[in-house]
C-alpha cells in the first residue's frame, strides 16, 4: 500500500494506531496541540505536525486544521480513533470531499447511528432485538407521563444526540416523571446542542454486553464475539473482558449472527460495536458506536488478531485478513482503564509522572502513551493507560491482573490503580457476578474505603 495515514487523536490510542501503522509498513503522521509537543504519540510516529494551542475545539477538534495537516504531510489516509471527530458525519464527508479516505464508515452510516432514534429504528428494521420504549422523540411531560404510564415504570429518558453517559434521566414513578424529562432535556441541550429525548423501559439489572463486528463494505460481515463491560461509574465503563462470564456459546453464536447479518445487510465498512443490555437471556440494543472502542484490545487478546490493521486494509479496499469460521475464541482476556483521578471521588488529577514503570511478562499489555517526566496537560480526557491481560481462563486471567497491577508504577499523580486492587478483593468479580449497577453500589456502601 503506497498510503501515509495521519492520525487525528492523542495519546494512548494514536500510539496504537502508529503501532499498526509500522507493522504495516505505512508511515504515520501525528497531529499535536502546543501543550502536546513532548507527547509520546509525537515521539513515536514517523512525522509530526503542530495544529493548533491546547484547547480541543482548536487543535485535535478542528477540521480545517487537520485536512490542512493532510495536504501539508501528503497523508492518504486519516485514522480518527476512538472520541474528538471519530464520530462526526460532516468531518467524514470534508475528508472524503478532499480525496482523502476515512479509516471507519461511510458519513451516512455515522449519521444513522449517531442519532439514538434512527439508530434504533434501524436496528429494529435489522432483525436486531430493542429495548421497549417510545416510537422517536417524545415531545412533551404528558406524553413521557403517558408513555411512563404504558410501559411501567421505572423508565429511563434519554437524550437522541447522547453520548458519554449524558442526557440520561430515570424516573422511578409518575412523580419523578417531569423532572427526569425536563433535566435530560436540559441536560442534552447543553452537552449536544439538540435537545430532543426519548424514553426506554429501565432494565433493573441487565449486563452491557457489546458486540464486535466488522463489515467488509461490500456486502459481507463478521462478528467477533462480545465484550462484558458492565462494571460502569456514571455510565463510563473502567473495567471490561471478553468473553462475557454470563453468555453461552449458543447466545454468542446467536447474537453474533444476528449483528453479523445487520452490518452486511447495511454495506457497513469497518469496525463497529453495537451496544445490548442482557437481561434474563435476552439481548436488547440501546446503540451502535462507529469506530473503534477503547476497550478493544480485550477482543484482540481473545482472537489474536489486530483489529486496527483490520480497519486499515478494510478502508483501502482489501478484505479482511480472516472469515467467520477463522475466528475461534483462546482464553480470556480483561482490561482495566487507568484514569489520573483522585479516588474516591475520581477527581482529575493532572500532573507530571516522576516515575513510570509498565508491568510486562506473559499475557500482559500495556497501552499507555506515559514516560517518566510526562507531564499530564489538564485539558483532555483523564485516560492515560489501559492495561490488558490475558490468560487461557478467567481465574488465570484475574491472577495475571493481580500481578500486573503490583507491578505496575506511575508515580506522581494519582490514579485509579487502588479501584481495582480493591475490586480483587470481592468474590464477585472472581464469580463473574455482576450488573450494570453493582459498582455504584459497591462505591456507595464504601467498597473504596
Ligand atoms: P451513551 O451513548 O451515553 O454511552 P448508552 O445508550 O450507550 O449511552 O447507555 C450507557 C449506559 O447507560 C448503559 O451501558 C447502561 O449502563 C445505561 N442504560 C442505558 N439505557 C438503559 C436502560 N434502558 N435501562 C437501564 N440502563 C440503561
Amino acid at each position: 500500500m503506497t498510503h501515509k495515514i495521519l492520525i487525528a487523536n492523542r495519546g494512548e490510542i494514536a500510539l496504537r494506531v502508529i503501532r499498526a501503522c509500522r507493522e504495516m509498513g505505512i508511515p504515520s503522521v501525528a497531529v499535536h496541540s502546543t501543550a502536546d509537543a513532548d507527547a509520546m504519540h509525537v515521539r513515536m510516529a514517523d512525522e509530526t505536525i503542530c495544529i493548533g494551542p491546547a484547547p480541543s475545539p482548536d487543535s485535535y477538534l478542528s477540521i480545517p486544521a487537520i485536512i490542512s495537516a493532510c495536504e501539508v504531510t501528503g497523508a492518504t489516509m486519516i485514522h480518527p480513533g476512538y472520541g474528538f471527530l471519530s464520530e462526526n458525519a460532516r468531518f467524514v464527508q470534508i475528508v472524503e470531499d478532499h480525496d482523502i479516505t476515512f479509516i471507519g464508515p461511510s458519513a451516512e452510516h455515522i449519521r444513522t447511528m449517531g442519532d439514538k432514534i434512527t439508530a434504533k429504528e434501524t436496528a429494529k428494521d435489522l432483525g436486531i432485538p430493542v429495548v421497549p420504549g417510545s416510537e422517536g422523540g417524545v415531545a412533551s411531560v404528558e406524553e413521557a407521563k403517558e408513555i411512563g404510564a404504558s410501559f411501567g415504570y421505572p423508565v429511563i429518558v434519554k437524550a437522541t444526540a447522547g453520548g458519554g453517559g449524558r442526557g440520561m434521566k430515570v424516573a422511578r414513578d409518575e412523580d419523578e416523571m417531569a423532572r427526569a424529562y425536563q433535566t435530560a432535556r436540559a441536560e442534552a441541550k447543553a452537552a449536544f446542542g439538540n435537545d430532543e429525548v426519548y424514553i426506554e423501559k429501565y432494565l433493573q439489572r441487565p449486563r452491557h454486553i457489546e458486540i464486535q463486528v466488522f463489515g467488509d463494505g461490500q456486502g459481507g460481515g463478521v462478528h467477533l464475539g462480545e465484550r462484558d463491560c458492565s462494571l460502569q461509574r456514571r455510565h463510563q465503563k473502567v473495567f471490561e473482558e471478553a468473553p462475557g462470564p454470563s453468555i453461552s456459546p449458543e447466545e454468542r453464536a446467536h447474537i453474533g449472527a444476528i449483528c453479523a447479518n445487520a452490518v452486511a445487510k447495511m454495506g457497513y465498512r469497518g469496525a463497529g460495536t453495537i451496544e445490548f443490555l442482557y437481561e434474563d437471556g435476552e439481548f436488547y440494543f440501546i446503540e451502535m458506536n462507529t469506530r473503534l472502542q477503547v476497550e478493544h484490545p480485550v477482543t484482540e487478546g481473545i482472537f489474536g488478531v489486530d483489529l486496527v490493521r483490520e480497519q486499515i486494509l478494510v478502508a483501502a479496499g482489501q478484505a479482511l485478513s480472516f472469515t467467520q469460521d477463522d475466528l475461534q475464541i483462546n482464553g480470556h482476556a480483561i482490561e482495566v482503564r487507568i484514569n489520573a483521578e483522585k479516588l474516591p471521588e475520581f477527581r482529575p488529577s493532572p500532573g507530571t509522572i516522576s516515575h513510570f514503570h509498565a508491568p510486562g511478562g506473559l499475557g500482559v499489555r500495556m497501552d499507555s502513551a506515559l514516560y517518566d517526566g510526562y507531564r499530564i496537560p489538564p485539558y483532555y480526557d483523564s485516560l492515560i493507560g489501559k492495561l490488558i491481560v490475558h490468560g487461557r481462563d478467567r481465574p488465570e486471567a484475574l491472577a495475571r491482573l493481580n500481578r500486573a497491577l503490583g507491578e505496575l508504577i506511575v508515580d506522581g499523580i494519582d490514579t485509579t490503580v487502588p479501584l481495582f486492587h480493591a475490586l480483587l478483593r470481592e468474590k464477585d468479580i472472581h464469580t463473574g457476578e455482576y450488573n450494570i449497577h453493582w459498582l455504584e453500589k459497591w462505591l456507595e456502601a464504601g467498597g473504596l474505603e
